[in-house]
Formats: structure tokens, C-alpha cells, sequence
């Protein structure tokens, strides 16, 4: 179906596709992947593309939860996706809140950051005009948004306000997909495989239809890495240092074997965490501070196995292929390990 008589069907209700089935793909004017470049949402792109979406139709949404700072992201893990982005031939198109979760932490009697994202004919700011206030404070460890709030302000919302303030959204339906699976946790397993997403608006003037697709949350892990596999896709280099997941490498969900090995590749950033423990009067973690985390841990054995991966992960330049033959594909030391992480 053309883009233009997607359009003008964009009045109708999506009739939600039965459990197992997949929603009519053709009928989307954009096909929207909030892609962290984890392995679900790699996943789930694989899956489209399984199911007849020309990549050139994706657009891979990534939120830097540093913006351009150095406290929470992965180094290496932005510019891994411009190559995997290039690879597979899809779009790929950044965002970020101004300061990123540092800047919201810090917050002191200032309103929260605008937004930026990057749009087919450039970067959008928006907002940054709320009351005054202060945070101060980690997120908190916790299923509840509103206290872990690094996923809605560096994430959720920066999606929302892009889907919210670009014309190319309204008269047309948008497909948003995210790769959140049940197995993770109790929580995810709650989560709609589809629904309408926060941002739609269909009954109102702009006609704005957008549907939110899980495709991968019945999956196995094990399914997740068979499609890796099928496509050759080699993962983040978390993954091969023996983290399950990847999340942040500072994640406030962080293990006691993630606390270890975190203070044992990058002391410097394991010491700017600690010392805002101290600043802040209230840790990450309810029950001990960070140090008390760390040293109640083990570093991960393929951290000291192999600390030239430790340097590739830490920079931000990637060095390394993206993608191999299936039969060359190798499972990464992290799979169906500790699955520390965001629930
Ligand atoms: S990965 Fe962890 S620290 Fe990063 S945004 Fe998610 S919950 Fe917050």
C-alpha cells in the first residue's frame, strides 16, 4: 500500500491483531523501533524485516540518556548502531533530553530540560519551559515510573514529544514498536502487545493514529538470540563481557556482580556515582550504598578475560564488524545469564 492511501484510512480503528498474529504492517504510513541497540529491540527489527517491511520503511529511534555526557551510556554503544543502522539499511534518528539523566539528577530549583530529536529535515528542541523545581536525587529502584524516572524523562517522554511535534505524524497512522518482553519481569509481563500508544490522537483534529507493538513479548530468550543468529547480527560488546541485558552501564538496577565489574573498568565513573550518593544523603539502593554493593560482587569473568573488549566498550568509536555469516555467528558470554535490569 502506498504511503498516500495509508493516509486516508488513517480514520479507521486498527481491529488489534489476535494473540500470535501480526498487526497489517502494510496499512502504516511510518514504522517506528525504539531501538537501546539491546538485543529485544534488535530482535524485533529482525522480526519486521522477517515479515516483508523494506528496512528503508524503519526508522530506529534511539534515545542518548546522556545526551553528550559520560556517566550512563555505554561509549561505544551510539556509534556501534550508525554501523548496524547503515548494515541493515534503516534509518536512524537520535534524541535526547538536554543534559540527559546527569542534568535531571542535578536539578536544583530549575525547570527540567527541553527535549532535542533529529527529524528528516533536522533537529527539533521543545519544551523546557515547566515550574521551577529540584530533584536531586538517583532514580529510585522501583516498577513505578513516577521514582524510577530515568526511563520516562531520558526516554519515554523524549518518544512522546517527538511523535507529538512533527507534522509528518498527524492524518497519517504510525506504527511504534519496543521490544519489552514478559519474561523479564513480573511488571513486563503485564504490558499490552498492542495498544494505542501515549501519543495517539486519531479522534481528535490531527488525526494522529498511532499503535504501540510488542512483537517479541511472548518470546523466549532463546527465540531472541535465534533471529541474531539467522541474520548474523553480532550484539553490543556488553553482551560478550557477560552482561545479560543491556541496559545503562551505570543502571540503578545494577547487581552486585554489575556494581564489581562496573568499579573495575571505569573506577573514575564508579567514584562520580558514589560521590553523589553522598551529596544526594540517599543511595541507589535502600539497603547499602554503592561501595557496600560493589564489594559483596564478583567481577564478570569475560571482563578479565578479555580487557581489550573492556577498551572497545569504553570508546566511543566502533571498531569491529556489526555483522558475520549465520554459521560464523557465535552466542555471546552474557546469554541466559544474570538478567540484572530495568523491570
Ligand atoms: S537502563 Fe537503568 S539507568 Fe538506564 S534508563 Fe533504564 S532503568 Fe534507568
Amino acid at each position: 500500500m502506498s504511503m498516500a492511501t495509508a493516509s486516508l484510512s488513517s480514520r479507521q480503528e486498527t481491529v488489534p491483531p489476535e494473540p500470535g498474529e501480526i498487526p497489517d504492517l502494510a496499512r502504516y504510513d511510518h514504522v517506528i523501533i525504539a531501538c537501546s541497540f539491546g538485543k529485544d529491540s534488535l530482535a524485533s527489527t529482525l522480526h519486521l524485516l522477517e515479515k516483508g517491511v523494506a528496512p528503508q520503511r524503519i526508522e530506529w529511534w534511539h534515545h542518548l540518556v546522556d545526551d553528550d555526557g559520560d556517566v550512563f551510556d555505554w561509549p561505544h554503544v551510539p556509534d556501534y548502531g550508525r554501523h548496524l543502522a547503515a548494515a541493515l539499511g534503516v534509518r536512524l534518528y537520535f534524541s535526547a533530553r538536554q543534559g540527559g539523566i546527569v542534568r535531571e539528577m542535578l536539578r536544583e530549583n530549575a525547570p527540567t530540560a527541553p527535549v532535542w530529536f533529529d527529524t528528516p529535515t533536522g533537529r527539533v528542541t521543545v519544551g523546557g519551559k515547566g515550574p521551577p523545581n529540584t530533584r536531586r536525587r538517583f532514580p529510585q529502584v522501583s516498577a513505578n515510573l513516577s521514582v524510577r524516572w530515568c526511563s520516562p524523562y531520558a526516554k519515554i517522554m523524549v518518544a512522546d514529544g517527538a511523535l507529538r511535534n512533527q507534522a509528518r505524524f498527524s492524518h497519517a497512522r504510525t506504527l511504534f514498536v519496543t521490544g519489552e518482553r514478559a519474561a523479564e519481569s513480573a511488571n513486563r509481563a503485564r504490558y499490552a502487545v498492542f495498544e494505542r500508544h501515549r501519543a495517539d490522537c486519531r479522534d481528535g483534529r490531527i488525526r494522529r493514529h498511532i499503535d504501540h507493538w510488542r512483537p517479541v513479548h511472548a518470546w523466549s530468550e532463546a527465540a531472541v538470540w535465534q533471529i541474531l543468529r539467522r541474520h548474523g547480527v553480532i550484539p553490543p560488546l556488553p553482551y560478550q563481557l557477560g552482561f545479560g541485558r543491556l541496559s545503562c552501564l551505570t543502571c540503578v538496577f545494577m547487581s552486585a556482580d554489575q556494581a564489581a565489574t562496573l568499579r573495575h573498568v571505569d573506577p573514575d565513573r564508579f567514584a562520580r556515582l558514589c560521590e553523589w550518593e553522598r551529596a544526594f544523603g540517599c543511595t541507589i539502593r535502600r539497603d547499602r550504598d554503592l561501595g557496600t554493593l560493589a564489594s559483596g560482587g564478583t567481577v564478570y569473568g569475560p571482563v578479565r578475560q578479555h580487557p581489550s573488549l573492556v577498551r572497545r566498550a569504553l570508546c566511543r568509536r566502533w571498531r569491529g564488524r556489526v555483522l558475520t555469516s549465520p554459521e560464523q555467528w557465535v552466542l555471546p558470554a552474557g546469554a541466559f545469564g544474570e538478567s540484572a535490569g530495568p523491570v
